[in-house]
């Protein structure tokens, strides 16, 4: 093969050429592709709750497919209903008061994280990413031409980032804090008092936040919390605040998303939207109305579920010797160090890596879990509890055998 001597040669850009697969999605669709030949693989891969939409959001959504206006094109940025919808929802639930004008409806929370970046960077602008992040930021940051600056946090700070640490990192080509909490992969929390403190640091500093709220409801153990925002007003024109109706009313397929932010930055990024994608399909913006009009009564009924297996897996887990799962407070995910694990031989086979023990496990024992790598932290594993308890005591007795 000879190299490309020219962009006719060049069959995929530079630009999108350097994007990594989701490795989520790839351990997922792995996972799913056992099981379809009939393996009995358990998933802890998966970023989705494992309960169906609310009867009432389906049934909105049904009766939305015969209204004839939902067929054609409408507003690009979302529908006025949905819009309000989100005011509303906002307000009910952080404390955040904002206009309509202030809310992009996007596809899903990913769009909304891609055209944050997308408004709000110029090529070589800083991005302050605290580590391990959820794979999808460092991606969009970068196509969006900016520079994710990673700021690590390890198990014994709960991987949460300390003030002095984004301090350290900070150069004058900072632009943005990108800030998640509860955070994927690691379930951690900032308290309120350490969202002020950063909050205050960002203020100091004239930088913009980034905040990433699709988690807002999976709280646990009574953490004391709140939106950036709302605890930093000072910041509320120099943040962008993303969500959407996917983790809380477990609506991950339906694609449905916002961003919400100062009015010009919305602008921009519905300009963007209107000639990417246009509106999200009215259908989903409908049934989305319906989620966020209702009650929470469906998070409630998860969270229960979920606050049981939380508690489950990380007593499971650390009961193998040399892994060591910090409690999570938040989403649902348990993020174990296994450190411990790596640097030995299993079945005659060098384990060095993480991405190996990963794939390890799915051999021998069939359960699907994502490797640190995937997260910018080599050493770790996550591991979704979105899976029913069975399952989830299965899965995880595999692994007590496999390393006992
Ligand atoms: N933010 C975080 C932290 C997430 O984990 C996810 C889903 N994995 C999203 C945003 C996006 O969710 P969706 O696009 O399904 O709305």
């Amino acid at each position: 093969m000879t190299s490309p001597r020219g962009p006719r040669d060049r069959r995929v850009s530079q630009r999108i050429g350097a994007i990594a697969e989701s490795a989520t999605l790839k351990v997922d669709a792995k996972a799913k592709a056992l099981k379809a030949e009939g393996r009995p693989v358990i998933g802890f891969g998966a970023g989705e709750p494992d309960f169906p939409t609310p009867d009432y959001v389906v049934e909105a959504a049904a009766a939305a497919c015969y209204d004839v206006n939902n067929h054609r094109y409408t507003p690009a940025g979302g529908l006025p209903e949905l819009k309000a919808a989100i005011v509303a929802k906002t307000k009910r639930d952080s404390g955040l008061e904002v206009t309509p004008a202030e809310v992009l409806v996007t596809n899903g929370g990913k769009q909304a994280v891609y055209e944050a970046f997308a408004a709000m960077l110029d090529p070589g602008d800083e991005v302050l990413l605290p580590a391990p992040y959820w794979t999808t930021y460092p991606e969009c940051i970068r196509l969006a031409g900016g520079v994710p600056v990673e700021v690590f946090a390890d198990e014994t700070q709960d991987y949460k980032v300390t003030v002095e640490q984004l301090e350290a990192a900070r150069t004058d080509k900072t632009k943005i804090l990108l800030f998640v909490s509860p955070s994927n992969p690691t379930g951690s929390v900032y308290t309120a008092d350490e969202i002020r403190a950063i909050g205050a640091w960002v203020a100091e500093h004239g930088l913009w936040v980034v905040t990433d709220e699709i988690y807002e409801h999976l709280l646990y153990d009574g953490v004391e919390t709140g939106s950036l925002p709302v605890l930093c007003p000072e910041l509320a024109d120099h943040t962008v605040v993303l969500n959407g109706v996917a983790k809380t009313y477990a609506m991950t397929g339906w694609r449905v998303g916002w961003m919400i932010g100062p009015a010009d930055i919305v602008k921009a990024a519905t300009n963007l939207q209107s000639h990417a994608t246009s509106n999200v399909a009215n259908v989903s913006q409908r049934a989305a109305i319906a989620a966020l009009e209702g009650d929470l009564s469906a998070v409630q009924e998860m969270h229960a579920a979920f606050d049981r297996r939380r508690k489950l897996i990380v007593g499971m887990l650390n009961e193998i010797a040399s892994v060591y799962c910090p409690t999570p407070q938040g989403a649902f995910y348990a993020y174990p160090s296994v450190k411990g694990l790596l640097g030995k031989e299993y079945d005659g086979r060098r384990i060095d890596s993480s991405a190996d023990l990963a794939e390890y496990i799915l051999e021998k024992a069939e359960v699907a879990v994502v490797p640190g790598e995937a997260f910018g932290s080599p050493g770790y594993l996550r591991l979704s509890y979105a899976l029913g308890d069975d399952d989830l005591v299965e899965g995880i007795t595999r692994l007590q055998k496999l390393f006992a």
